[in-house]
């Protein structure tokens, strides 16, 4: 199966609004295109804590670097063009970001989160914001009918991971926005999994968009980030104030890095997906596996869906074996293909979700997600397809051995 390049109702496949610019142009050039005080085309990396004053009350608009960093600021304008909002924020983590975004909201306020999400998003609401006063409903957010049974008047935010981790179900972004709109609160992605290369959910009426940025954005497998883009005003002055109150903000050399991976986004997107593509097929019919979880094949439930409201399906796959007794030994016998936990970097990863990823995630709920002992989630990165595809190949041959 080749990939079918499709459309989203958004625009063509990656030109949107970017000043003219198609987002493949402003992954590589940034915000700035070069550094104005010495034509830098890299942005330098202001490793400094500190900024000299001309003057009492004024400013170069740079003043203490847990608050605002040329290089940080370059990041967050670049992320926030990349997604289509108006600013852009840096943390030191995903984890932080995530955690700055959910202080907007009051002990006494409701979300409702997709119940297939990464499980440090579930532990971070579950043991912090839980006992903060903070009440969460966890959802399958891909039947909107559930979303709109679970709403009640105290509902001030949804929050979605699409596709989803490591299940990869979609959820409707439009409809979601719509049913959190009409009672004033907000619609909050983790666009984490397509990047804005494949999928910039503004555009469909989110209000939020995080990133975990030590995924793709970073890409190399060797950088912690995370990033908030948005438009509304105030609650960006708000989360201004909780990264300059709880210093989780990205350090300049990080944004840096950050910034250097996103220059080659559109083309390890490319890659990962025609690859991801390549090894769900091949998979599909491996006599060893019993399900393939793939938003990329036309016979995924919400195939029309992500066509609808992404530019592409990524590189992430999860596939459920036969034989929970296979799962070690593949772990085991994989070379190029390495067991570790992440996701979105260059090289291939191959995590077992059910005590890595989502270990923090209650049985009973990982049952409903359909997070099992046979389940497996690979990361899919720019190696070579054929060589990825032989080391499944010999590591599926250690299978059923001696047993
Ligand atoms: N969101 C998703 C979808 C993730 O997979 C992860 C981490 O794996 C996070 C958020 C948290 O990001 P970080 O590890 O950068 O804190």
């Amino acid at each position: 199966m080749t990939k079918t390049t499709h459309t989203s109702s958004d625009g063509t496949k990656t030109r949107h609004s970017t000043g003219g610019h198609s987002l493949d142009t402003v992954a590589v050039r940034g915000a700035r295109l070069f550094e104005p005080h010495t034509g830098a085309i890299s942005t330098p990396i202001y490793q400094n804590t500190t900024f000299r004053h001309p003057g009492l009350f004024e400013s170069t608009g740079f003043d203490y670097s847990r608050v605002i960093n040329p290089t940080r600021s370059e990041l967050e304008r670049t992320i926030a063009l990349l997604e289509g909002g108006d600013y852009g924020l840096a943390f030191a983590s995903g984890m932080g970001a995530i955690s700055a975004l959910i202080k907007l909201y009051q002990p006494g306020d409701h979300l409702i989160v997709s119940e297939d999400l990464y499980g440090g998003t579930y532990r971070l609401f579950t043991e912090y914001y839980e006992p903060y006063g903070l009440s969460f409903s966890w959802v399958d957010t891909s039947d909107c009918m559930r979303v709109e049974q679970a709403l009640q008047p105290k509902t001030k935010a949804i929050f979605i991971e699409t596709p989803s981790n490591p299940m990869m179900k979609v959820t409707d972004i439009r409809r979601c926005a719509e049913l959190i709109h009409h009672q004033g609160g907000q619609l909050i992605v983790d666009n984490t999994f397509l990047s804005p290369y494949f999928q910039n959910p503004l555009r469909s009426g989110a209000d939020m968009v995080i990133h975990s940025g030590t995924k793709y954005l970073s890409g190399h497998n060797d950088t912690l980030s995370g990033l908030i883009v948005l438009s509304n005003t105030q609650l960006e002055q708000a989360l201004r104030e909780v990264q300059k109150s709880e210093g989780a903000s990205l350090s300049p050399f990080d944004a840096w890095l950050t910034l250097r991976g996103i220059k080659t986004l559109a083309l390890r997107m490319e890659r990962c997906e025609g690859n991801a593509f390549r090894i769900a097929q091949w998979l599909q019919e491996h006599p060893r596996v019993d399900q393939v979880f793939f938003t990329g094949f036309p016979d995924h439930p919400h195939y029309a869906l992500s066509c609808s409201q992404a530019r592409g399906f990524g590189g992430m796959i999860s596939f459920a074996l036969k034989d929970p007794a296979d799962v070690p030994v593949l772990l085991k016998s994989v070379s190029l293909i390495l067991f570790a936990e992440s996701l979105g970097g260059v090289e291939s990863l191959i995590t077992y979700p059910l005590v890595q990823t989502h270990s923090a995630i209650p049985e009973a709920m990982r049952r409903s997600a359909g997070i099992t002992d046979r389940l497996l989630r690979l990361s899919v990165g720019i190696e070579d397809a054929d060589d990825l595809i032989a080391d499944l190949a010999s590591a599926f041959a250690c299978c059923g051995k001696d047993r």
